[in-house]
């Protein structure tokens, strides 16, 4: 059966009434015959049957043992930080999102937790950068916005042998890309907010394990802190989870050729897209699959923020907007948005230079997103030739 199928018959027809849709528990508490008697429900933080249903899909989906479905991506980074201890340390790739990086800077390192950064497709990095102290490395593959690529398999041999943790924030890939618990990963997270909400319409985060000891870990954690997903959002996520195999075939399909678009477009200087064989991971990228996702970025000639800014104002079909993977495309400027708070040099070290543009490709037909971009570079050439000319006035 193929993995799309079996997904869709993952979610479970309820066996009280045969609804085929998963019931909402909208509830606080359950109902006890007598004192620790009950129906192995207590209290809603600990348990909720919506929650729980969608947490065994995610576990399935991600070949895992356990899932755990939180309030948004960041509480389940928090919760996996908080199975180390006062004077470990992660290892993360260099490029890591925003929101992580903020959590472990500005949150963890008083407590003790010292992050290491460094740039994880290269492998000879990792091995150099591990440190005794070192008991979580921390992947996203492929990065944001510049969508590099590390190899998780080579990565999983490293940690093993260090007798440290591998956790990979899969929101870029979704499962459906890749599955980095088959691949030598302890733990899988997403920023279930992206693909698979895949509607831009809620917040949430998953955890995935490997082991069901870990797993444990995690739920006493959850609980413990409180950060659970509402009954009606997990549903969402289940209601979205539902497209998901549909959504990002299209939606990579869809991106390649938006990449090829830029690639060959005269006003275009770098494209960032792991499909394409300029790509400098591409080789491990189609070791992986076939399809490439749907995030692609990009630089103009005109390095400039003003060009990027022109062209990011221009787009239609392209919103303007933070965030990835829902059903309409966006257009961000990383510089002055996602990445406005890491200094401008270190910004242009990691490769995000000041004219960089990310798309995230929806699910509208592919001609007229095209049509859309190169409305945009008309538009954004001719305005900077009516300064240039008002500049030589
Ligand atoms: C958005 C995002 C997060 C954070 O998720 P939230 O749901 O916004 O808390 C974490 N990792 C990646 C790669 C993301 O894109």
């Amino acid at each position: 059966m193929s993995t799309a199928t079996q997904l869709i018959h993952s979610i479970p027809v309820d066996p009280l009434t045969g609804a085929i849709s998963v019931p909402i528990y909208q509830t606080s508490t359950y109902v006890q015959e007598a004192p620790g008697v009950n129906k192995g429900y207590d209290y809603a933080r600990s348990n909720n049957p919506t929650r729980g249903t969608l947490e065994q899909i995610i576990a399935q989906l991600e070949k895992g043992t356990t899932g755990i479905a939180f309030a948004s991506g960041l509480a389940a980074i928090d919760a996996i930080v908080k199975l180390l201890q006062s004077g470990d340390e992660i290892l993360a790739v260099d490029d890591i999102y925003g929101g992580a990086f903020r959590l472990f800077t500005t949150i963890y390192e008083k407590f003790g937790i010292h992050v290491n950064y460094t740039d994880t497709s290269n492998i000879e990095n990792v091995l150099s950068s591990i440190t005794p102290k070192t008991k979580l490395i921390w992947l996203e593959t492929p990065t944001n916005p510049t969508l590099k690529i590390s190899d998780i398999e080579a990565i999983a041999a490293i940690a093993k042998a260090h007798n440290c943790l591998l956790c990979v924030d899969n929101t870029f890939a979704s499962p459906v890309l890749q599955q980095p618990i088959a691949l030598g990963a302890d733990i899988v997270i997403h920023s279930a907010t992206k693909y698979l909400g895949g509607h831009s319409d809620l917040i949430a985060g998953l955890v995935i394990t490997k082991t069901q000891e870990l797993g444990d870990k995690l739920k006493y954690i959850q609980n413990a802190c409180g950060a659970i997903l509402a009954p009606f959002d997990s549903w969402l996520v289940i209601r979205g989870i539902e497209t998901l195999h549909l959504r990002v075939k299209q939606h990579s399909n869809s991106a390649i050729e938006v990449a090829r678009f830029l690639e060959n477009h005269p006003a275009v200087d770098k494209v960032f897209y792991p499909g394409l064989p300029s790509h400098p991971n591409h080789s491990i990228a189609k070791k992986r699959s076939k399809y490439f996702g749907g995030i692609v970025s990009f630089t103009l000639k005109d390095d400039t923020e003003e060009a990027a800014i022109r062209f990011v104002t221009q787009t239609h079909l392209f919103k303007l907007a933070e965030s990835l993977g829902g059903i309409k495309s966006l257009v961000s400027h990383p510089a002055n948005m996602t990445h406005k708070s890491i200094p401008a040099e270190k910004r242009r070290a990691a490769g995000v230079s000041d004219s960089l543009i990310r798309l995230s490709v929806g699910l509208e037909d592919v001609e007229d997103l095209i049509a859309d971009l190169e409305l945009s570079f008309e538009k954004t050439a001719a305005v900077s030739v009516s300064t240039e000319s008002l500049a030589f006035l």
